[in-house]
């Protein structure tokens, strides 16, 4: 009974009437499970219901960005499909990002495939040598002509293998400080001398990849933003990437509801073990709260700090809670079910998942990192010292 009084505690956003009604004549022509969902998709970016809070013609209308939630919310319960399972990336993170630094040109063209997910888009900015400290990358883009030629190696890029597009973060100056001689490329992933090899994980899914980058040549229109300012622009894509992560770790099935159905099945008695799986619902629902902040902030331009506290609030949750849930399974969590009774891959299972929470703490900046940003934007602790600021990157010593 607990659990389900404090499930509806939930809040819900409301709608205005004019957007309720765009949102109403969206499902009436498109009615969920009876369209396909690519034209659902594009239908809802072309009634400016894609984020609602952009310009007109950029899948917005101009709302206040408040609504967008309440957008998502109605579709939801309408039992809309939706788009961000398919291109997590594009729609969570390089979307804002072209929609804040992109020319007209990059917004009309990208924005809307990009949106019903015909077009799956990739980050490449982690390096072997670039994660933590990312603005010390090495990746070069040099002008040749009227073309940047672009020469290099990427890790840790998800979906890179599945990628028609890749945000590419690249140095062109190497007079300049780090952080100063940095620009933002748009790549088409399929380009000659793009080379994308899949890396196996721990969980056995190649989740991601390394990308090489043999002399690829981009047009001086593949830049997004203006040249040397690419740090401003990758900070864009970061803070949305922390909300993105932070979201889809709060709405995806959650792992303490998992917990709770576990202790429930087995008929636990224990104490402590019922004391732990309270706990964790509530650390769940808290988590829940500060991702739906940071995502309201998020939407407005700037999540700030927020978002940085939710990543780690979430990623350290997430290693409790697959934690305990393994405790629960008892002897059963040993085993690794690689498939389910109807053949089809268990991605999802409580072990499979178990083993993918480790990668919470390190994907989208690590629990450190985060620690960093909390220590110094929130309770305004001296600054993480990594090193002279103004030293040209070319001086800088490198492994
Ligand atoms: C599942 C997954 C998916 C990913 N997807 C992508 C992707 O699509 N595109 C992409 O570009 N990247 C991606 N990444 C890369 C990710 O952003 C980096 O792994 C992360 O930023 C850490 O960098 P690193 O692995 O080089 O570790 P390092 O930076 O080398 O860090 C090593 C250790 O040192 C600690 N450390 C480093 N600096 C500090 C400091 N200043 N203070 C305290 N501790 C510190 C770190 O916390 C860590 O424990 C992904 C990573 C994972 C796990």
């Amino acid at each position: 009974m607990f659990f389900e009084e404090l499930a509806t505690v939930k809040g819900a956003m409301i709608l205005d009437t004019e957007i309720a009604g765009v949102v109403e004549r969206l499902l009436v022509g498109h009615p969920p499970g009876r369209s396909d969902p690519t034209e659902f998709f594009g239908a809802r970016f072309d009634a400016g219901l894609a984020w609602v809070h952009y310009p007109v013609g950029c899948g917005g209308r101009g709302a206040d960005p408040k609504q967008h939630r309440a957008v998502e919310e109605a579709l939801d319960d309408a039992g809309a499909p939706s788009s961000f399972a398919l291109n997590p990336i594009g729609i969570g993170m390089v979307g804002p990002t072209i929609a804040q630094h992109g020319t007209a040109r990059q917004r009309g063209r990208y924005l809307r495939p990009l949106y019903t997910a015909e077009e799956i888009w990739c980050q490449l900015f982690s390096e072997p040598g670039a994660g933590s400290d990312l603005a010390s990358l090495a990746t070069r883009a040099e002008r040749d002509g009227d073309k940047w030629v672009v020469n290099g190696q990427k890790v840790w890029t998800s979906l890179g293998h599945k990628a028609h597009f890749g945000l590419l973060l690249a140095r062109t100056d190497v007079d300049a400080p780090k952080n100063h001689g940095l620009t933002t490329f748009l790549v088409d992933m399929h380009a000659p001398g793009v080379d994308t090899r899949p890396l196996r994980q721990m969980t056995g899914h190649a989740e991601f990849n390394e990308v090489y980058l043999d002399d690829v040549r981009l047009r001086t229109d593949a830049q997004l933003g203006p040249e040397g300012k690419g740090w401003q622009v990758a900070t864009t894509t970061l803070m949305n990437e922390r909300v993105s992560i932070g979201r889809s770790m709060a709405t995806m099935a959650s792992p303490a509801d998992t917990a709770v159905r576990l202790f429930r099945e087995r008929s636990e008695r224990d104490p402590v073990l019922r004391a732990r799986v309270a706990g964790m619902w509530i650390e769940s629902e808290i988590g829940r709260l500060i991702t739906e902040r940071a995502g309201q902030l998020g939407q407005t331009g700037d999540p700030g700090p927020v978002g940085s506290v939710g990543k780690l609030f979430g990623a350290e949750h997430a290693l409790r809670v697959h934690n305990l849930i393994l405790d629960l399974l008892g002897p059963d969590g040993m085993l690794y079910p690689r498939f389910g009774d109807n053949g089809a891959p268990m991605e999802h299972a409580p072990q499979v998942a178990f083993l993918r929470s480790r990668a919470n703490t390190i994907e989208g900046g690590t629990s450190e990192v985060m620690r960093n940003i909390l220590a110094e934007r929130v309770l305004g602790l001296p600054r993480d010292d990594s090193g002279p600021r103004d030293r040209p990157w070319k001086d800088i010593p490198r492994n």
